[in-house]
C-alpha cells in the first residue's frame, strides 16, 4: 500500500476543515469511501432522467438509447475512464493519470461555466466512465440531478467533487467563492483527492500515480513560490484587486490581496445609482488602475465602472475555461502577469 504522506504530499492547509491534516483536505465523498452509485441496468437510468424534470422528453428517450447501445460496448480493463465537467480537471487528471486514465471532456469547448449543463451526449459519455471529477462548491448546480441519473449505473460511477478539498474563502459580500482553482495550493489538495480516487481503482499503478501527482504538486508549489515573489513589493495600499465576478477570491487569500467583486454591486439592471457611486469613490479611494473582466468582451456595466473610477479594464481567466491555455500553469502565469500589470500601470 502506498504512503501518502511519502510523497511530501500533506497539505499545509489553512482549511477549516482543519489545518495540516491529509485526511482532512479530501473529498468528502471519499474520506467517507461513500459509494454514492448502486447499480442495475440503463432502463433504471432512464427512470431516473424522469426524476430529473431538467431534460425533456426527448432527451431522456435518445440517452437510454445512448445507454443501451453503449451497455454492449463497455469493456472494463486496461485504462480507467474520468469524465471530467471542467477543462481544469480534465488536465489534472491527464496529469495524474497518466497513460493509466483515458479522460472524457464533458465541458464544451467555448461553453460558459456558469450556464452549462450536461445534455444527452455528454451523459451518455459519462456512462461509460468509472469517475466523474466535478468542481463541487455549488459551481455545478445540476450535479443533484447528476447524481440520480448515474444512481442506476453499473459498474458504479462515483462523482467527486474535487473542490471539497480547498477550503472554503468568503466573497467580502459573505457569499462563498466556488472558483477554489484560482489558488495553486487548492489545485495541489485536490490532485491528492484525485490521485487517492485514482489508485482505488488502479491499485497496481498507485506508485506511477504517486509519482506523476509528486509531479503535479512540485508544479503548484513553484507557481505559489512565482506569486508571492512577483507581488511580494507590492503596497498595502495598492493591493486590491476588482473583478467583474467574485472569482478571484481564493487566490486574494493565498496571496494577500483585497478582493472587490463589480456585479451585484453595479451590474446592469441590478445596480442602483447610489450603489454605483459608492463603488466608483471606493475604487478612486484605493487607487484602482485596472479592473478585470473575464475572459471575453467586458460587459458594459464593467466598463462604465472603469471609465468613472479611471481605471482600465484588463482580462483574466477566472472561470479557467477559455480556450488556448492549454496548462494550469499557463493560466495561472497568464493571471498572474496581467494582475501584476494592473499594479504597474499608469493611473488613468
Ligand atoms: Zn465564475
Amino acid at each position: 500500500m502506498t504512503n501518502w504522506n511519502d510523497a511530501g504530499l500533506s497539505v499545509s492547509s489553512r482549511s477549516k476543515r482543519g489545518s495540516g491534516a491529509v485526511l482532512q483536505a479530501l473529498p468528502t465523498s471519499i474520506r467517507s469511501g461513500r459509494r454514492i452509485f448502486s447499480c442495475t441496468c440503463p432502463v433504471e437510468i432512464g427512470e431516473n432522467i424522469d426524476k430529473i424534470g431538467r431534460y425533456g422528453y426527448a432527451q431522456a428517450m435518445r440517452f437510454i438509447m445512448l445507454i443501451a447501445l453503449f451497455a454492449a460496448q463497455i469493456a472494463w480493463g486496461g485504462a480507467v475512464r474520468v469524465a471530467s465537467l471542467h477543462p481544469l480537471l480534465s488536465e489534472m487528471a491527464r496529469r495524474v493519470g497518466g497513460e493509466d486514465v483515458e479522460v472524457v471532456d464533458l465541458f464544451p469547448p467555448h461553453g460558459e461555466l456558469h450556464r452549462f449543463e450536461p445534455g444527452a451526449q455528454e451523459l451518455a459519455a459519462a456512462v461509460r466512465s468509472r469517475l466523474i471529477l466535478a468542481c463541487g462548491k455549488g459551481v455545478e448546480p445540476y450535479l443533484g440531478a447528476l447524481r440520480e441519473v448515474f444512481s442506476a449505473a453499473n459498474p458504479p460511477v462515483r462523482v467527486l467533487e474535487l473542490g471539497d478539498a480547498a477550503p472554503e474563502v468568503m466573497t467580502p459580500e459573505g457569499s462563498l467563492d466556488p472558483h477554489w482553482w484560482n489558488a495553486p495550493e487548492n489545485m495541489k489538495r485536490a490532485a491528492f483527492g484525485l490521485a487517492l480516487a485514482l489508485s482505488e481503482e488502479l491499485p497496481e499503478q498507485q506508485e506511477a500515480i504517486r509519482a506523476r501527482l509528486t509531479a503535479y504538486a512540485q508544479a503548484m508549489d513553484e507557481l505559489t513560490r512565482e506569486a508571492r515573489l512577483a507581488l511580494a513589493h507590492v503596497p498595502e495600499e495598492r493591493r486590491t484587486l476588482v473583478t467583474e465576478h467574485a472569482a478571484m477570491c481564493h487566490f486574494c487569500a493565498a496571496f494577500r490581496l483585497h478582493p472587490i467583486a463589480v456585479q451585484g454591486a453595479a451590474a446592469e439592471g441590478e445596480g442602483d445609482m447610489a450603489s454605483v457611486a459608492q463603488l466608483t469613490r471606493e475604487l478612486r479611494r484605493r487607487g484602482v488602475r485596472r479592473v478585470y473582466a473575464e475572459l471575453r468582451e467586458a460587459p458594459r456595466f464593467l466598463q462604465n465602472i472603469a471609465a468613472a473610477a479611471g481605471a482600465e479594464v484588463g482580462e483574466l481567466s477566472m472561470d479557467g475555461v477559455a480556450p488556448g491555455q492549454p496548462t494550469y500553469e499557463t493560466l495561472f502565469r497568464n493571471n498572474l502577469r496581467a494582475v501584476c500589470e494592473g499594479f504597474l500601470c499608469e493611473k488613468k
